[in-house]
């Protein structure tokens, strides 16, 4: 989740404007004392209620819910995510894992979509996520229960995900991102592997975006070549994330450093993320439907998007050591 703060932003904004209005108590005389109070309140509730829907529209980003047509990337891995939440079916003989169960809201457009690719839903055996954000992950109650899935999270992520996104270090206390608590099958640590037919997926902690945050790798064979797929877990630093002085998670700029490495370590060739901008998702299905080489092989993509990334948060790092100063 990257774009979520607005409603917050919007919401202080509303509160100060009321605030402000409580203490200057400019308004004309001509209204008595109860009556300016009523209006005041009234305007209040409006602007705190306007501020909310605005909020919430901004905060579910269109291209979350629009429908993308699911495709093969390359060998047994699949794309089956809307627009802007990425979410893949990788297919084994022994069923089929999903990675990213997305809003409860787009259960649905994730199981039309494997059937549409001629799977099942209820093939579904196993159910990963990037990290534990409402956005990728409040979907997998649902899942669970359509599809008896076993639900394999980091070990860092798995309180956040069985209190429904309250122990989240950032967003614990703001009910727009919470979801339904999801109990986890099986607890992962860095660098565990998932089974399931002749497939293997490794987690590996890439943590800061959330503490277990995971960027999943695994091999998938084309035309008989072999290529590494790596699916980043978001590495981004959130708007409002504080790198210095965190007291809920004194770590965070330290596993940010530790993520760059382990990032730049991995083996990569097909280049995969949680939200399809990370990849360019749109611009890349548009030149595999042209035929050609695969798009999605990309690895100075990946490389570049990373060096990106660290860059970014060398710069916001070095922002707030010296505000902190
Ligand atoms: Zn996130």
């Amino acid at each position: 989740m990257t774009r979520g703060f607005r409603l917050d932003q919007r919401t202080f904004i509303a509160n100060q404007n009321c605030n402000l209005k409580r203490r200057t108590g400019s308004e004309s005389a001509l209204y008595t004392r109860p009556v300016r109070q009523i209006i005041q309140t009234v305007s209040c509730v409006l602007i705190f209620v306007l501020a909310v829907v605005a909020g919430a529209v901004a905060q579910a980003e269109p291209d979350w819910t629009e429908p993308f047509p699911p495709f093969r990337i390359a060998g047994n891995l699949y794309y089956v995510g809307s627009t802007g939440l990425a979410s893949y079916l990788v297919t084994t003989p022994q069923g089929n894992i999903l990675i990213n169960s997305d809003l409860e809201a787009n259960v649905p457009m994730l199981e039309a979509s494997i059937e549409k690719l001629g799977f099942k839903f209820a093939d579904t055996k196993i159910l990963l996520i990037s990290h534990a954000h409402f956005d990728h992950d409040a979907g997998s109650a649902k899942i669970k229960e359509m599809t008896g899935a076993k639900y394999m999270v980091m070990d860092a992520d798995v309180p956040v995900v069985e209190s429904g996104g309250k122990l989240d270090f950032q967003y614990g206390d703001r009910p727009e991102f919470l979801y339904r608590p999801t109990k986890v099958d099986r607890v992962l640590h860095d660098g565990n592997e998932v089974r399931l037919g002749d497939t293997v997926l490794v987690a590996h902690l890439t943590p800061g975006h959330t503490k277990g945050c995971t960027t999943w790798r695994m091999q998938v064979t084309e035309g008989g070549k072999a290529y590494n797929v790596v699916i980043l877990g978001s590495p981004n630093v959130s708007p409002g994330y504080k790198l210095v002085h965190n007291q809920n998670y004194p770590q965070i700029a330290d596993d940010y450093v530790r993520t760059w490495s382990v990032l730049k370590s991995l083996p990569c060739d097909i280049f995969l993320g949680d939200h399809g901008s990370y990849f360019e998702l749109e611009e890349k299905y548009a030149r595999l439907k042209d035929g050609g080489a695969n798009p999605f092989v990309d690895p100075s993509g990946y490389k570049k998007y990373v060096a990106e990334k660290e860059k970014e948060f060398d710069t916001e790092l070095a922002k707030q050591k010296l505000a902190a100063k």
